[in-house]
């Protein structure tokens, strides 16, 4: 195995870098966005790419092509792409970091730089601090005292990719891990823990725990398959390895008899663990990984499977989604835990894009059969309301018409995403929104401007059906809106207006936290995937693994109900 081969996560950092000093540098923005769109493909690629390069085949990598392939050889080679060395020497270190915060753009941090001649992020707090900062056009005194409490907070430093990874990154590769595992002869079961299985939005290190017949040859399977970048640790039983796109794997292998116990203590979370253990130890019972002690006889119980255990401890079996500490244990006690939302519950898509949006990748032909063979019966097109000016919408409309003629047994509705302006207003005319049969309005811009307020204002509007992506955060880039949840989950249910769980990777909003609130309080939530391509509709499944720890049941779950039900339900309906 080439030990010494660059992993993906270098290759794609170096690739970032190269895109933030381009930009600096003002240099053309299709290229900074080549090296972004290479820089995710190549994060998220399960085999070495270094390894792709060296045989001419990393090319063939969507939004890789020639001159990124050319790229990654100079960092096998050389150690560093040769344009960001160039780069590095042209722009103070520093500088890169003021991207990271509020409102800094490459133009701003290009303009402290040269203008103001700061270059660290100590000088730039200095800056702020005694008002210089205010100099420049654009910047004034609230932009100085964001940049001053942003710095206070930490932020500009270093993000670091390999420590935390987004959920939709790390589930397809433990799904794969899980699949090839479970096929291999000596393996008897094989499953996910840890926090993917309870599919928290960002994860850490990926946990597997398997039964074998022959643990030693299991374990060999996972250290040597073709994915793993490098063996960190292997014993007889347990194993820990590192895959190309930087995420790390545990493996234990434990006897048949205690698989139950194994799988449920390192499924965690800590905390749903620790009420459990206290909860044993009321009745004289003991919990650790491998059984269960009669603290009274010393017997050991071992259990084969979860559902197994937690009758044992008299519970009914926690779905891992809700094992947060967060009054599951009470419920399962009663037996009113409810019947989880599944995947196989959606009728139909809510929020997507085709190409008539600038982002969209697929036609509205292509993301309605993409939906059609995943099962669904209809697909709000819901397009950005800033593509759908002058006679655009009236032509996608006719578009609409032509492809449900061509599809059978399918709908593609007439939707829209507007922009909710920083007045709270909506960008299109009433009587537009008025003859659509589906209308999501989002915050895009100025996070900051009366967010609650203008939330409110859209929720209060009698066409608009849903709110997009609510706080607008972006999972470990930046944190969305700060939001009154409550006071809106609250208008919206009055109002009969929905609050979706947009399930893009980076996402995940509404959060497991306020989806759940949204739940209890009556509002319907549709778990959407926001599609610009047809594979993106696959992202259902993420979104549907935070609907459950919000939660929600099928009934809950707005696009788990026909059309027909969910247009009965629209407040202009
Ligand atoms: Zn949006
Ligand atoms: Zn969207």
């Amino acid at each position: 195995m080439a030990k010494a081969l660059p992993r993906n996560g270098e290759l794609a950092d170096q690739l970032d870098l190269l895109a933030d000093l381009s930009e600096i540098l003002g240099e053309e923005s299709f290229k900074v966005i080549a090296y972004r769109r290479a820089a995710t493909r190549i994060r998220e690629t399960p085999s070495s790419v270094a390894e792709l390069a060296l045989s001419g085949r990393a090319k063939e990598l969507p939004g890789v092509g020639r001159t990124i392939e050319e790229k990654v050889r100079e960092v096998v080679e050389e150690g560093e792409i040769q344009a960001l060395k160039r780069r590095r020497e042209r722009v103070p270190e520093g500088v890169v970091d003021f991207l990271r915060l509020p409102g800094v753009g490459p133009k701003t941090a290009a303009r402290i730089w040269t203008q103001l001649g700061v270059t660290t992020l100590d000088g730039l707090e200095a800056a702020a601090k005694d008002g210089r900062l205010r100099q420049l056009s654009g910047m004034g005194a609230r932009s100085e005292e964001k940049i001053v409490a942003a710095i206070a907070s930490g932020a500009g430093q270093k993000r670091r990719h390999e420590d935390r990874g987004l959920l939709g990154v790390a589930l397809p590769a433990v799904t794969q891990v899980v699949a090839e595992l479970a096929a291999h002869p000596a393996a008897i079961a094989v499953s996910e823990a840890g926090s993917v299985r309870r599919r928290r939005e960002t994860v850490r290190d990926l946990d597997l725990i398997a039964t074998s017949a022959d643990a030693p040859a299991l374990i060999a399977a996972f250290c040597e398959a073709p994915w793993v970048a490098e063996v960190i640790a292997r014993g007889d039983t347990k194993a820990t390895v590192s895959g190309h796109q930087g995420l790390r794997f545990d493996l234990r292998v434990v006897p048949p008899e205690c698989y139950g116990n194994v799988l449920q203590h390192f499924t965690g979370s800590k905390d749903h663990n620790i009420f459990l253990r206290e909860d044993a130890q009321r009745r004289g019972l003991s919990i650790s990984e491998y059984g269960v002690t009669i603290v009274d006889t010393d017997e050991v119980v071992t259990h084969a499977s979860e559902e197994e255990l937690y009758a044992f401890l008299g519970y009914e079996a926690v779905p891992p989604e809700l094992r947060e500490a967060s009054g599951e244990l009470a419920a399962a006690r009663e037996r009113r835990l409810p019947r989880l939302v599944q995947l196989e519950d959606l009728r139909g898509e809510l929020h997507c894009h085709s190409t008539w949006s600038a982002d969209g990748k697929g036609s509205i032909e292509e993301m309605a059969r993409a939906a059609k063979a995943r099962g669904y019966r209809y697909l709000a097109l819901t397009d950005h309301s800033h593509y759908l000016r002058e006679d655009r919408l009236e032509r996608q409309w006719e578009e609409i018409e032509a492809v449900n003629a061509r599809i059978p047994s399918f709908r593609v509705l007439r939707g829209i995403e507007a922009n909710i302006r920083a007045d709270g207003t909506i960008d299109v005319d009433d009587d537009v929104l008025a003859e659509l049969d589906w209308v999501v309005a989002s915050l895009h811009t100025a996070f900051d401007r009366s967010p609650t307020e203008r939330v409110l204002a859209a929720v209060d509007n009698p066409h608009v059906d849903c709110i997009g992506h609510l706080t607008g955060r972006r999972l470990l880039k930046r944190d969305g809106a700060s939001l009154d949840v409550e006071r809106v989950v609250a208008r919206a249910a009055e109002t009969g207006t929905a609050l979706e769980i947009n399930s893009q990777p980076d996402r995940l909003d509404m959060r497991d936290t306020h989806a759940r609130l949204a739940g209890e309080a009556g509002v319907l939530v549709p778990v959407t995937t926001d599609a610009h391509s047809t594979g993106a509709l696959a992202y259902a499944a993420l979104g549907i693994g935070q609907a459950r720890r919000a939660w929600l049941t099928s009934e809950q779950v707005l696009n788990a109900r026909p059309w027909r039900e969910v247009a009965r339900r629209r407040k202009s309906g």
